[in-house]
């Protein structure tokens, strides 16, 4: 086997002959070719990998959670996307259960699956991982008693992973999940920010940077959470300036193909667009103009 089919961007090689996808951390027999990485990828995260043609004038990227509902799902999972903040929940069709007879071994997966290795099992590890971001959660939380005993009792075969595997798993999924945004973002040749500074409840600085744009090939538009950066320094507009740029050259995006940022009206903020990108790129957020 070798490592150059792009496959092996989302997957991990182990020893077994086995593979583990590093978006959901299922893992794939390999039997020496790429078939079933290829086939799970088709059938798990098409949306992701593949970037969806629609007629939506603003399409967003499906979040891989999104992904975990598969034919077999009679419950709806919770959905978002990677990059924006809104969540709805996927409610079941009322005719989900008529579409295909269970075999005998399917009827018994929800009661061994929640074991090692099994399907539930990695869904809920998908979802431990959604909701510490999600519900702004420490990673520790995983070794809470409360929390040990809830997910103990739902599913009691369930292996609860360490804090530090859980750590582990979010920085290979946030790679992965990177690269592919990475990706989106060369499809186009223009791209705008939003930009605005908050603080924390314990008076710590943060810039967040939004990214919008369009595929030039498709011209959906879409738009990407690019960080929150925090502010470790004075806020002064060389300072800022330097934080723009260094989200730009993070993300792959030339500091050249910059349109416009959208900012609150600030005077250092206000200067520090003019340092990064030039006179005349600063559109006032029109929402702050109002207050
Ligand atoms: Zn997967």
């Amino acid at each position: 086997m070798t490592k150059r089919s792009p496959v092996w961007k989302y997957f991990e090689k182990k020893e077994d002959r086995t593979s583990t996808c590093t978006i959901c951390f299922k893992n794939i027999k390999t039997s020496g070719n790429t078939i079933n990485l290829n086939g799970h990828l088709n059938s798990m995260h098409r949306s992701i990998i593949t970037p969806q043609k629609n007629n939506n004038s603003c399409q967003e990227i499906n979040d891989p959670v999104e992904e975990l509902t598969d034919v077999n799902t009679t419950a709806g999972l919770p959905t978002s996307n990677i990059f924006n903040t809104d969540t709805s929940i996927a409610l079941p069709s009322p005719y989900n259960h008529f579409k295909r007879q269970k075999t005998i071994k399917q009827s018994f997966d929800p009661i061994s699956s929640d074991a090692e290795g099994g399907i539930k099992a990695s869904k809920i590890t998908i979802l431990i991982m959604y909701m510490i971001p999600k519900n702004s959660q420490l990673i520790c939380i995983v070794e809470g008693k409360g929390f040990k005993l809830l997910i103990k009792t739902l599913a009691p075969l369930y292996n609860m992973p360490s804090r530090r595997s859980i750590s582990r798993k979010i920085d290979i999924k946030y790679e992965t999940l990177s690269g592919i945004f990475k990706e989106t973002l060369a499809t186009s040749t223009n791209f705008s920010l939003t930009s605005d500074i908050w603080t924390d409840i314990q008076t710590r600085s943060y810039l967040g940077i939004t990214v919008h744009f369009a595929n030039s090939t498709t011209f959906t538009l879409k738009s990407g959470i690019l960080g929150i950066y925090d502010l470790s320094e004075r806020h002064t507009s060389e300072y800022l300036a330097e934080k723009l740029k260094e989200a730009c050259f993070e993300w792959r995006i030339s500091i050249d193909l910059i349109t416009a940022v959208i900012i609150d009206g600030a005077s250092n903020i206000t200067k520090s667009v003019e340092l990064a990108f030039g006179k005349n790129y600063q559109i006032p957020c029109f929402a702050h103009k109002l207050i």
